[in-house]
Formats: C-alpha cells, structure tokens, sequence
C-alpha cells in the first residue's frame, strides 16, 4: 500500500517536473543562475505566468543545496499579498513532492507555516519589514526575491530605499527583483543600472475587442436571442426588452463616439465636451460607463453571450470591487440570468478573502460545467488561472487616492492604467487563443494613463513615517525623497503631525516611549493607541475586538436583497449607544456566545454577520494580547479579568474609542430639527448610509469619533461614535489655554471648551498621569 502510495506520488511529481521544464523560465535557468552569481542586483522581466514566482526561487534553491553551501542558504522570496504568499508555498512544495512547511515554507501575518529544514521562505512583503526592525542588515538571508514590484505597492517601493541603503553592508546578499513585463527598466536604473533578464513569453495570440465591436460582434446574437423569448412572462419579456434598449442605445453611443473620435484625431479627446453632441438616450448610456458606475448589465450580457456562443473555457471577468462580485454572483445563482446554475461554477476572488476554497480557482472544472471567475484586480497578475480563454474587462478598479489638502482618503472606481489593461488581456490565452472583451471604447483606452500611481502617492503616510522612525532611518523627508517617486511634502508634513498629535512623536520628531510602543503592533498608530488606552483603564476586551475589526473589516455582511433587515440588525446591536463601534463588538460578544453553545453559524447568519471575519477577528485579537504583554502592558500571568474591570462600561468604551480616534472629532451642531456635522479641515460632512448613526436626528452628546472619512459620492464618516466633551478634554490630543484665558482649545483652536482654572488644572494633572503610562 505504502508502496503504491509512493509511486503515485513521484508520478505526480514527474509530471509536475515535465510540466516545469515547458514554462519558458525553464529555457533560462542557465543564464539565470549565472547572472545571479555574477551580479549583487538582477532584475528579472517576463509574461505573467511564464514561470517568474514558482521557478526562479526554485532555481536558486536547487542550485545552493546540491552546491557547497548546502544548508546555508536562506532564500526569502516577498509577496504583495497574502493570498499569493500561500498559495505559491503550497505549488512549490508539490512541485518538488514535499510537505508544505518543510524545506519551502510561508509566513503571513497571524499564519505560518515554516520549520528549521525551511530553507525557502514566501513571505508578504510586510512581514519582512518587520523583520528588518531586529535584523537590519538581513544577516540571516542570502537571497532576497522582491516579487511583483512593477504593482508599486507602499510596502514595495518602501522596501526598495531601504536596499538602497543595504546592499554596500552586505556585499554578500544577493537580491533579485521580479518585474512583469511593465517598466523594468525603470528598476534597473535604480539600482545603477542592475542588468535586466527578460524571460520571453509562450502565449497564444488574444484577440482584442473594443466596446464597439463588442457591441457589433454580439448584438446581432442577443437580439436573435431575445427574439426567442417569446413565449416567456409579460415581466421577463419586458425586463429583455430594457435590456435590448440599453444594448442598442450604447451601440448607438459607440458608433457615434468612434466617429466623432476619429474627427477629433484622437488625441485627449474630452469625452465630457464632445458628449453634448448626442441624444438623451446616448447621453445616458455613455453616462452609464463613463461615469463612476460600473454598467454590470453589460458585463452581464457579455457573459451571457460567451456562454451562450462561443465554445468551451473559463471566462475571467474583471470587476471594480466586491460589491459587484456580490452582485453579479447573486445574479447567476438566485436570478439565475444565465439559466440553469448548476452548469456553472462560478468563483469570486477577492484580496481579503479567506484562505479556503482557493484550490478550486486553479483546478479545472468538472465536465459540463462552465468556471467563471469573479475577480477584482488581484488576479491581474499575482495568482494565474491556466484555464482562462475569455477575458471580461470593465476597464475599471476601485482605487484609493489621497487628498492630503483636505487630509482626506477618496474611494472612487476609474479607469485602469494601459499597463493594467494590457496585464487583464494576458490573462487569456494560455492554454489555446483567446479573447478579451474590453467593456470600454477604444477612444478610452487610448486616453488612459500609461501607469497607474503608485500607492505611496495614493494614500497617508503615517504608518511608513512611523516605521521609517524605528528603523532609524533619518528624517522622514530626507529618506522619503530617495523613493522611486517620492511623495509630496504636504502629504509627509501630515503624517508627521499627526503623530505628533497622537503623541507618537515629540517635538523634535523623535520617537517618544509611546511612538515606541506603537511601532510593535502591525496596526494604524490610532488603532495602536486604543489598544493601549485599552489594556490600561481596564477595558481590554472591547479594544481588542474593535482593533481587530478596524485593522482588518468589519463583520457586518451587505446583503443586496435584504439590506433593510441587515441594517435592522446592526442597529439593535447598537441599542441606544450611537456608536457602530459598540455594534461591532456586541455583535462579537454575541458571537463567542453562541459559540459556546455550538451555534454560531445560525447566529451569524440571522444577524447577517460574516462567520470567516469574525473568526479572522478572533486571529487577530490573540496576537494583539500576545504582542500587549511583550510590551509590558498586559501581564497574561494576573488572567483576563485583571484587564477588564470596565469592559460592561460603555461610556468607558466610548471614551477609550475617543483616545484612539482622535483627532478625528466632528462637532454635531443642531440645524432646526436636524444635526449637522462638521469637521475641521472639509466643513460639513454625512454620516455614511451603512452607520446606525444614518437617519438620527438629535444626538445625546455634541461630538462624535470616526475611524475614516471617505469621499465618494459626498464626503462621508464611516463608523462614528457620539462622545462627549469630558471624554475629549481628558484624552484627546493637546490642550491649549485660549486667547481670552476661559477655557482650553484643542484642533488648533476648532475646539473650544470653558472651564474654571481649578478644574483646567484637575484636567492637566490627570493627562500628565496618564502621558506617563503611555510612556512608561
Ligand atoms: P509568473 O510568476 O511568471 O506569473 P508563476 O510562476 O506564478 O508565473 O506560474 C507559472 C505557471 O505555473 C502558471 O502558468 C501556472 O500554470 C502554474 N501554476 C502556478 N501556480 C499554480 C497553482 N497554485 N496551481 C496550479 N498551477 C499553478
Ligand atoms: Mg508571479
């Protein structure tokens, strides 16, 4: 039996060899390791999926243990994200018929899977910069791989300085970049001109089509198919007959706009201006795609029509965000658009999804069922589904941007970059030609961007600046201004004061005790500093819970069909506490409870509660207490109960919330019969429509805590809290005396409060205490 085991098992692996040497990074070993041994830096360019992130590390790793440093290497290959850190882990291991863990391992935040034999380790790019803060030099690696960096992601291009800086240290190292086939030149000439290996592409052609001619290639069909749907209900005949109106309409919108492109000769043509030009009906369809909407009745369509004309293979279909991922898998599985479910197996994929069910994404389907995967744009480039043929692309992702004017976080679906557009077509025709529907005319994609922004131009900078303290990097400014592209010196000058603010930082933009303390856990300073606040006024469980909910999601699920009971239940677990940070953690106290009793499935699923988040959340509040008592806030050895006099004590809640969030306070101001909010640096801003503050119109205390403020459609608060002024005055930012000696400012003055000396000096006395336990 043993026996047979073993044989099945080196036939797998044979044929997982045989497989390997046809991927074109195979045909470049010899170069490879050569280039390796002769060059410090290398940066190595090729197609996605030709072999870059399985192979190369590979290559390396054979080479060393069947050479005379044996043992001794220690080969570290970085990842964007956690969902490629494992499952790149787990391939590899199969590919050499090992167990995962044992010479190729992987560590992500709160999991991992590594031993002593590990001498291959995937890592996400932010747990090796952890790592720096004990081992600056990286004396324990003899090979760093930075995977995927033409993404530019923070984490990446922060990464990228500081090697910078390393490599005349450590001569020694060897550090490899791996690029797709986006700008590798640019990384060459960062690293002084490093040379560039590029591992040339084995692709079957794809053939690409516009809006426009997918509007031409497929209108004929949908119209001969709706035309077949005579015999159905008054309502579905009605429901096709919308949506033969909509097709034609942007058909109509796409012939005109082509025309008037080609007038216009193309160049930066502004689609807004040339707009007026055409009919209502036109207007609105182009509005449809060119507004900040996904048009996901013609992503719907399109779908439809490749199941329904063209011939076998997994279609991919790229959306902006899970909301339509939710949206269009409710579509095929309740409202069954695309007939019967069960020929389908439909797969959504999504950065922060759990880590089970990923097996099903690479396998290939069951006879007589049609993979359609979901994805948003982590299946651009850093997982590969081998079996795609037909490409859905809506042209659009949901990206952050920051306005470091109005310190201000924006969330706004746009257009994707050329390179993104190009790396989704890639995508297809893998296995056999392919094609690739652009739900988008040409006209657009030849207006947009050559390369997306890089994320460090794109959001705040308190965490990196934080980081780049404890690192001892130098003033944040001076070492920001060697990145790749270096952000402005508003958006530094923010950061900065920010953790002044929250007393991370002193005047001389040195670290405090307190900046210390908040570089050890893996989490905004804010929410780092809630933590604290937590574990020292006795009120541990609720900071933990909210942390953990904050730092990764929070649990609450958005049904689409049933979003007024969802709401409905979020807001009894509110009760009357305006607060949806009190909601989240009832609805996690709620859900250990019925975990006791072995029902927290049913809990989670009357309550509209996501069971996979809050278990994550269960993950995280573990290594918050661990990482708690290595900083000597918590002694685990006093028990729980020690930490949690005031836990049952909302107010106390609510007011180490206020520690936390501060300085992100609005003033609620009463306007007739409504309240108004306003913040110091935008004015008035709404409560987002998903809070249980959405719809309440007196509050019982004047200020209220948020954890994000966000633009989107308007600019709203997410999660608030109602707090009142004591809370503020006792551990909100800095208090300074105001002008007319009455009271005290805080916010640069936005803030007022009048009070009595005597009480002004209580209040100063109280925060000195407690400066000092921060900074202990
Ligand atoms: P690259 O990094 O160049 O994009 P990879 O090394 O990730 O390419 O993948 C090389 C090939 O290995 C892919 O084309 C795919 O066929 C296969 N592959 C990678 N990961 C898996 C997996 N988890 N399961 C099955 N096949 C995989
Ligand atoms: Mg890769």
């Amino acid at each position: 039996m043993l026996f047979v085991l073993y044989l099945q098992a080196s036939n797998s692996v044979k044929a997982m060899q045989s497989f390997r040497e046809k991927l074109p990074a195979f045909q470049m070993k010899a170069e490879f390791l050569k280039a390796v041994a002769e060059n410090q830096v290398l940066v190595v360019s090729g197609e996605t999926g030709c072999g870059k992130t399985t192979q190369l590390p590979q290559f390396i790793l054979e080479e060393e243990i069947s050479g005379l440093r044996g043992a001794n290497c220690n080969i570290i290959c970085t990842q964007p994200r956690r969902i490629s850190t494992i499952s790149v882990a787990a391939r590899i291991s199969s590919e050499r018929g090992e167990n995962l863990g044992d010479t190729v391992g992987y560590q992500i935040r709160l999991e991992s899977k590594r031993s002593a034999q590990t001498r291959l380790l995937f890592c996400t790019t932010g747990v090796l910069l952890r790592q720096l803060v004990e081992d600056p030099d990286l004396n324990h690696v003899s090979h760093l791989l930075v995977d995927d960096i033409h993404e530019r992601g923070m984490n990446e291009d922060f990464l990228l300085i500081i090697l910078c800086d390393l490599l005349p240290r450590r001569p020694d190292l060897r550090l490899i970049l791996i690029s797709a086939t986006i700008n590798a030149d640019l990384f060459s000439k960062y690293f002084g001109n490093a040379p560039t290996i590029h591992i040339p592409g084995l692709t079957f052609p794809v053939a690409d089509l516009f809006l426009e001619d997918v509007l031409q290639k497929t209108h004929y069909n949908i119209k001969s198919d709706f035309d077949s749907f005579q015999g159905n209900s008054r309502r579905k005949r009605r429901e096709q007959d919308s949506k033969k109106d909509h097709l034609t309409a942007l058909f109509e919108a796409c012939s005109n706009i082509h025309t008037l492109s080609h007038e216009a000769a193309l160049v930066d043509v502004d689609i807004d201006s040339t707009y007026k030009n055409y009919s209502a009906s036109t207007r609105a369809s182009l509005e449809a795609w060119s507004g900040s909407q996904l048009d996901l009745g013609l992503v719907e369509s399109t779908v439809e029509y490749i199941c329904r004309h063209e011939g076998d293979g997994a279609i991919l279909v790229f959306l902006s965000g899970w909301d339509e991922i939710c949206k269009l898998l409710d579509k095929i599985k309740v409202n069954r658009f695309l007939g019967d479910p069960s020929k389908f197996l439909v797969l959504p994929v999504h950065g922060s999804m759990p880590t089970i069910n990923q097996r099903e994404i690479f396998d290939r389907p069951p006879p007589n069922k049609r993979k359609i995967v979901l994805a948003t744009n982590i299946a651009e480039s850093s997982i590969t589904i081998d079996d795609v043929v037909y490409v859905v692309d809506c042209g659009k992702a949901k990206e952050t941007s920051y306005d470091a004017l109005n310190k201000l976080a924006c969330l706004l679906p746009s257009w994707i970059s050329k390179a993104s557009a190009r790396q989704r077509r890639g995508r297809a025709g893998r296995v056999q030609p392919g094609v690739c529907y652009k739900l988008y005319p040409r006209i657009i994609h030849d207006s947009m961007l050559e390369y997306q922004l890089p994320e460090i131009l794109r959001t705040p900078l308190q965490e990196l600046c934080l980081h780049i303290k404890s690192l001892q990097l130098g003033t944040v400014g001076s070492f920001l201004a060697k990145a790749l592209q270096p952000p402005d010196a508003l958006s530094v000058q923010n950061a900065i004061e920010l953790l002044k603010t929250i007393g991370a930082l002193d005047d001389m933009e040195d670290l405090t005790p307190l900046g210390h303390h908040l570089c050890t856990l893996p989490v905004d300073p804010n929410i780092g500093k809630m933590l604290l606040m937590g574990a020292i006024f006795q009120c541990l469980n609720p900071a933990l819970t909210i942390a953990a909910a904050l730092a990764h999601r929070d649990p609450f699920v958005l049904p689409i069909n049933r979003k007024e009971e969802a709401d409905a239940a979020k807001r009894s677990f509110a009760g009357d506490s305006c607060s949806d940070h009190i909601a989240l953690l009832k609805a996690f106290e709620g859900y250990k409870d019925a975990k006791c009793n072995r029902r927290e499935r049913d809990f989670c699923w009357e309550n509209y509660l996501s069971p996979v988040t809050l278990q994550m959340m269960e993950g995280m509040r573990n290594q918050f207490l661990d990482l708690l008592s290595d900083i000597g806030f918590v002694n685990k050895s006093k028990g729980a109960n020690a930490y949690n006099q005031y836990s049952h004590d909302l107010e106390m809640v609510c007011a180490i919330l206020c520690a936390g969030l501060y300085p992100n306070v609005v003033q609620c101001k009463r306007r007739g019969k409504r309240t108004a909010f306003y913040t110091k640096e935008v004015g008035k801003v709404d409560i987002h429509p998903a809070s249980v503050n959405a719809g309440i119109h007196t509050f019982p205390l004047p200020y209220m805590v948020y954890s994000e403020k966000v633009k989107t459609t308007s600019i709203f608060i997410r999660d608030s809290t109602n707090i009142s002024e004591y809370a503020l005055l006792l551990f909100g930012g800095n208090l300074i005396p105001s002008k007319t000696g009455e009271g005290i400012e805080m916010l640069g003055g936005y803030l007022h409060f009048s009070a009595s000396k005597s009480v002004l000096e209580l209040i100063r006395k109280l925060r000195g205490e407690l400066d000092k336990l921060l900074n202990r």
